[in-house]
């Protein structure tokens, strides 16, 4: 607190990232991080981006980046829309298209940055209670509303929701904004880009963070009709008109244009997860349905938040949310399968010294 401080920030909430430790060694299982490497094409291309040409600004629309992402999702350039990062292109969305009268309607265990917007840019909003199995029902939004935002799969259950149920909740509601943030639909889920060239009232938000092994680059994008982009572009050159610099445009375009690598690193993790869905079962957790690179699991043996902290003594990282109705889960990324394997021994011997 500060008497330096405007009110506004005053009442923000902030959110607040998964530990990023910068010192000791652990297996990172805690922020949905790609175990394997960028495509080498990607690395390549932005080896080649550090020249003196990094004293020119960047290409304020990163027309070269939104071409190929249009290629690849076969849309037409106008509708793409690139940021510094999809939590950008979310704070862009939330400020350009959610933000209504009528209140925004968003699942109440789901992605924790969702309230900060909403705090950041007052919006009027209502938090949707998930099911009794921890899925997003449509039933429930079934009511006024202004906007409606959800992440397919969810985070951080991983449950994917069908294209054909978004597709009926946009017709039920053609009034309203639906953004489906689909940060982790490469790992099994089915992407709602389609619904954007038959639905004016449908935006798709992605990343490159999680499938495409890029988080530390920053580079989001979504896909949305013209008219909804048009008014994404209004708010961030309102923001910042260079989000993405020359290194990420070259990096993010060669990573988008490398198919095979791709598909190739998002098949090996559904594999891994297959497995550990398997192993965790076995040691007696439950996991919910996952179509993400994490499992949500939890366990009757021993609770969640001192299994957490016995894997960190033990050097692995995962996820624990100290929050109703999930404070007895646990989050764990999908690593390689030798470290998924350290973290199942090492569960076993936790579990079983219990
Ligand atoms: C990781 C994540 C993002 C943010 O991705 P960045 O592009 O790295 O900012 C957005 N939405 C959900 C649900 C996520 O889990």
């Amino acid at each position: 607190m500060s008497k330096f401080w405007s009110q506004h920030t005053h009442a923000l909430k902030p959110y607040t990232p998964g530990e990023q430790p910068q010192d000791t060694q652990y297996i990172k299982l805690n922020t949905n991080e790609n175990p394997y490497p960028p495509s080498p094409l990607a690395l390549e291309a932005m080896q080649q981006a550090v020249s003196n040409d990094l004293r020119l600004y960047s290409d304020p629309n990163a027309k070269q980046l939104k071409q190929a992402i249009a290629d690849y999702y076969q849309v037409d350039i106008s509708n793409v829309f690139v940021g510094n990062s999809s939590d950008e292109v979310l704070a862009h969305s939330f400020a350009a298209l959610l933000n209504h009268n009528k209140p925004l309607l968003y699942p109440d265990i789901s992605y924790s940055f969702y309230p900060s917007y909403i705090r950041l840019f007052g919006i009027n909003a209502k938090s949707i209670p998930l099911d009794d199995q921890l899925g997003i029902n449509f039933a429930d939004y079934q009511q006024e509303n202004g906007s409606i935002v959800f992440p397919n799969p969810n985070a951080p259950t991983g449950i994917a929701i069908a294209v054909a149920e978004i597709e009926q909740l946009a017709q039920q509601h053609p009034d309203s904004v639906i953004l489906i943030d689909e940060a982790y639909v490469d790992f099994g889920a089915q992407t709602a880009i389609p619904l954007t060239q038959k639905y004016n009232n449908i935006i798709v938000v992605q990343t490159f963070s999680k499938s495409r092994s890029l988080a530390g680059l920053r580079v989001g994008f979504a896909i949305a009709p013209t008219e909804l982009i048009n008014g994404l572009e209004r708010v961030k050159n309102s923001f910042n008109s260079y989000p993405l610099d020359r290194i990420a445009i070259e990096g993010a375009t060669a990573s988008i244009r490398d198919k095979a690598y791709f598909e190739q690193t998002c098949k090996k993790i559904i594999r891994t997860r297959e497995t550990t869905e398997k192993a965790l079962q076995t040691l007696g957790f439950n996991t919910l349905p996952s179509s993400s690179n994490f499992i949500f699991a939890t366990t009757h043996k021993m609770p969640a938040e001192a299994i957490y902290l016995a894997l960190k003594q033990e050097g692995v990282l995962v996820r624990y949310f100290n929050a109703p109705r999930i404070d007895n889960y646990l989050r764990i990324s999908i690593g390689t399968n030798d470290e998924m394997a350290k973290l199942i021994q090492k569960l076993s011997k936790i579990i079983n010294s219990h």
